[in-house]
């Protein structure tokens, strides 16, 4: 008898194992930040002798603002650039600025010209031929009751902090807000968001962001979380920012030693595809981490970056090593100048149908599409329920197993 469950338990492992040979089988052309690491500092090494950078300047933040690339002429030093694509960039780059940290840039394997790391940081001809897409879809302007605050629900809101970010990211939701130059949100709107936070006691939940709320000097972060910290409604504090993926050595000493002391606090960042994994990112996520913040992950689903199901799964299980929690992925926003990153929602249903059950549950993000004119989030989900009677439902397994279930309380 024991015997045979113990047949019939190795029956199903082995039918286990089948479920996941096509997601081993394509792995190999899925690498992560850590496999390329050697070539990734050999590409460092090129870009810092052509930026004449030391060591220390490499660690340093602030060298890293300050040298972004924003030209094609420094580009061509690193991506060889025929002289078509190099007018292309320039034409794109008056629509739309851009502007990629050097460490970033580091992350792109320069003799693939449809890299992931390239198509989310490098200007696309494509952007300047949408006319399709809208600048504001999430109506942000119309639901912003004080300077810098945006508030579409009832107990949280954001306060956007500065325009800044260490990479314009090519298919961002907010570019209209990036413009030409780089600015923090002047004293005086924040005083005044602060204010309005002060005065809607149902605010519980602030969300610091941006453009990038790590841009802003670890002094400016102090302040700000001490203001929210006089501010008893406030339970939680949360900030938006790319810096683990973009600018990993934006994560300092004293960044964390001030997070810290204004617990309970949750990051979102927003790691895209595997190739943003790296050792670097993972040093600034597990200081994050050991600082007690709580790690999360919004990716956004972008065509040619990461819309592709194993290439999700393998993402997501990445970043529960760097102790980041994946928390949403984002259905791509019709903003304008991004059509060329639009995927249908099929296609985010196949990545969560990929998901659920064939990895741990901590693993899975909900996939997000947002309302139009700010009317909020709504997550999206392949169908598991397939019938819900009064006495019994039917639902789908991870497998495809359909089966009747009982839908009764006791005595019914
Ligand atoms: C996304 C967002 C939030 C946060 O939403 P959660 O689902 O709580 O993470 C808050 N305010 C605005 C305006 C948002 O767009």
């Amino acid at each position: 008898m024991e015997h045979e469950q113990r047949k019939e338990a190795l029956r199903r492992a082995e039918q286990l194992k089948e479920t996941i040979h096509d997601y081993e089988a394509a792995l190999p052309a899925i690498p992560t930040g850590f496999q390329q690491w050697p070539r990734i500092l050999q590409n460092q090494e090129r870009i810092r002798s052509f930026l004449g950078a030391t060591d220390r300047d490499w660690q340093n933040w602030r060298w890293h603002l300050k040298h972004r690339v924003t030209t094609t002429e420094l580009l061509k030093r690193y991506l060889p650039l025929s002289p078509q694509q190099v007018a292309e960039i320039d034409r794109t780059g008056e629509l739309y600025r851009w502007a990629v940290s050097p460490y970033y840039l580091s992350l792109i394997d320069p003799d693939n010209p449809d890299d992931p790391i390239r198509c989310q940081s490098i200007p696309s001809i494509l952007e300047c031929a949408d006319r399709t897409g809208t600048s504001d879809p999430m109506d942000e302007e119309h639901t912003s009751p004080a300077p810098a605050v945006t508030r579409r629900y009832p107990d949280r809101l954001i306060i956007n902090v500065t325009n800044q970010c260490a990479m314009y990211c090519r298919h961002c939701q907010r570019r209209r807000n990036i413009g030409e130059i780089d600015c923090a949100t002047p004293r005086r709107d924040l005083e005044k968001a602060l204010d309005y936070v002060r005065r809607n006691k149902e605010i519980r939940d602030v969300l610091l962001t941006g453009g990038d709320a790590f841009m802003l000097s670890n002094s400016e972060i102090k302040w700000l979380l001490e203001q929210l910290e006089q501010i008893p409604h406030v339970e939680i504090k949360r900030f938006g920012t790319r810096t683990p993926v973009t600018l990993p050595f934006r994560i300092d000493d004293q960044l964390c030693e001030i997070l810290s002391r204004h617990l309970p606090l949750y990051i979102n960042t927003q790691f895209n595809h595997p190739l943003e994994v790296t050792p670097a990112a993972q040093e600034a996520c597990h200081r994050l981490a050991r600082a007690g913040v709580s790690l999360g992950n919004q990716a956004v689903l972008l065509k040619g970056v990461n819309n592709d199901p194993f290439v999700m799964r393998k993402l997501n299980q990445e970043l529960l090593k760097l102790m980041v929690r994946p928390y949403y992925i984002f259905h791509p926003k019709r903003v304008k100048g991004t059509a060329h990153f639009w995927v249908k929602i099929e296609e985010g249903l196949e990545v969560m149908e990929y998901l659920r059950g064939y990895t741990s549950g901590l693993a899975i993000p909900n996939y997000i599409i947002n309302a139009p004119q700010g009317y909020g989030k709504v997550p999206l989900l392949p169908q598991y329920l397939l019938w819900l009677g009064r006495d019994e439902a039917v639902i789908r397994t991870w497998e495809n197993r359909i089966i009747k279930v009982e839908n009764r309380e006791m005595g019914d």
